[in-house]
């Protein structure tokens, strides 16, 4: 099931995302959203009489994380040669505030004590419930689903901070969609970042050196996680800089594409 989040102009509300996608989870044209009562991460899937195409409305980051967002940094071993050097043992750990969280077609804001804004693209995995010290094999029942996600980080903060949180916490730079995809097979995924149509990423799930549940498991053994709570996975190889004005389309395999246009703050 795909789980949108959307408005039409009024208030926010979640919907199922009905009818067929092709290979990539793109929908057809004639796609509907069927309403919901309430946020079905937390009173389940209740339908609504009401249905909208969805080419009328505006889709929204489909998970407002209430506590928070975790990075998983150098989680593909091409990737982490491309940022000079090996990848570490266990998974690099760091916090995105939720408050960097916005949604598809919304813009990605170029921060003024930034002139390396970099795209990275991700398979985000969205937590289901309240859980810590999560074994590997027990890590399905804890997750809600899989979106789409844009670990935005001004590359030269990040080496002047030495740690992340600037550098990966300015709002804006956690794009979030299109939809949760709740029943998919996430070991072997494409995934992709085309910057102005050009293709700039192209990595698979598969080459991952710790797995999703391993992230989960390792993750929860630090922090209880919330329901809400997205963990995103690492970025393949081909990370680079964006500019005001470019548009980043950031699709995986299965679940859809995510598309942001960076924008000047002034
Ligand atoms: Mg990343």
């Amino acid at each position: 099931m795909r789980i949108a989040r959307f408005t039409t102009g009024d208030e926010p509300q979640f919907g199922v995302v009905t009818g067929d996608v092709d290979a990539l989870g793109i929908p057809a044209e004639d796609t509907v959203l069927v309403g919901l009562a309430g946020d079905p991460l937390h009173v389940g899937v209740q339908l609504t009489d009401t249905e909208v195409p969805l080419s009328q409305v505006r889709l929204l980051a489909p998970v407002l994380p209430r506590s928070k967002v975790v990075g998983i940094g150098k989680n593909y071993a091409a990737h982490a040669a491309e940022m000079g050097g090996k990848a570490p043992d266990e998974p690099l750990m760091f916090l995105k505030p939720n408050t960097s969280v916005v949604g598809p077609g919304d813009p990605v804001f170029y921060p003024r004590q930034s002139s390396e804004v970099h795209y990275e693209g991700e398979l985000a995995v969205v937590i289901s419930r309240i859980c810590r010290d999560v074994a590997p094999e027990r890590v399905a029942d804890v997750i809600y689903g899989y979106t789409v996600g844009n670990d935005v980080t001004a590359r030269d903060l990040q080496r002047s901070d030495v740690q992340f949180t600037r550098a990966k916490g300015f709002d804006s730079f956690c794009p979030l969609g299109p939809w949760i995809e709740t029943e998919l097979d996430v070991s072997d995924l494409r995934v992709t970042t085309h910057l102005n149509g050009d293709l700039r990423q192209d990595g698979t799930t598969r080459d991952m050196i710790h797995d999703v549940p391993a992230l989960v498991a390792h993750v929860s053994s630090v922090m209880t996680l919330l329901p809400g709570d997205v963990i995103l996975t690492g970025t393949p190889e081909g990370v680079g800089p964006m500019q005001v004005g470019d548009e980043v389309e950031v699709t995986v395999a299965g679940i859809g594409s995510l598309t942001n246009t960076v924008a000047s703050r002034d």
